[in-house]
């Protein structure tokens, strides 16, 4: 019984090992979303940049357009006859140069917010990649904490063996059944009053007396875990604590 209790202590803390184990990890889950928004900050950059100069692209082949539209404008103003024509082509061709001079202008503006936008994408660049610097460290840190969980579990399942070797296959078997059966919990309990410390249900009073003799042992009748009496193991942590 004394080894059960130990090996049911080393087994809750290789448990609680495990627990961390699975938690540990998540912590990264709110870093990976954070990477997210600062690549989602860089695209959105590098966007609005390509935008302005596929604008200016655009508007400097429609100059090109607009002009080779005015020397046609001007080989036909030696063909036309009349005035009213002739004055229609020079409407025509005024109304061209607007367009250009518009265009022109707007390139002129392009180009000074593409400067502006590549000084302010240099300096996301370095503010992202600090802050993606600061992502790094935490999650190196995360994956040591998790190392180091690992390497406490591997210490302590070491300390199973030796354990398991002092009890009985047959008792093992239950002992491991009954794990399996409440994940959560004390499978290993002490005998209150005749009341089971697991299920807190009576036990018959002969198997109380028995438990407190403690040369046999017993299962609670009603959730089958194993029974102890508190008094016969010095340490009281192992007769009240709960988890
Ligand atoms: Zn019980």
């Amino acid at each position: 019984m004394r080894n059960l209790l130990a090996l049911q202590k080393l087994d809750d803390k290789i448990g609680a090992c495990k627990a961390r184990e699975v938690e540990i990890p998540k912590q990264k889950t709110k870093f990976d979303i954070q990477r997210k928004r600062l690549k989602a900050e860089l695209d959105e950059r590098e966007q609005s940049i390509t935008a302005l100069q596929l604008e200016q692209k655009d508007c400097e082949s429609t100059i090109e357009q607009r002009k080779a539209q005015i020397l046609k404008y001007q080989q036909q103003l030696n063909d036309v006859k009349k005035n009213d024509e002739y004055q229609a082509l020079l409407h025509e061709i005024e109304l061209e140069k607007k367009q250009i001079a518009a265009r022109e202008e707007r390139i002129l503006n392009i180009m000074v917010e593409l400067e502006a936008a590549a000084e302010a994408s240099e300096e996301d660049k370095k503010r992202i990649q600090g802050e993606t610097d600061k992502l790094d460290a935490l999650c190196a840190e995360i994956d040591d904490e998790l190392g180091e969980a690992v390497a406490i579990r591997n210490e302590l399942e070491k300390n199973r063996d030796p354990i398991l070797s002092e009890v009985p296959a047959d008792l093992i078997r239950r002992y491991n059944r009954l794990r399996r059966n409440y994940a959560k919990g004390k499978i290993v309990v002490p005998v209150n009053n005749e009341v089971c410390g697991g299920c807190h249900m009576h036990i018959r009073a002969q198997v109380a007396i028995e438990v407190m003799e403690g040369n046999k042992i017993h299962a609670c009748q009603h959730c089958g875990r194993l029974l102890f009496h508190p008094a016969n193991f010095e340490e009281p942590e192992a007769a009240t604590q709960e988890s």
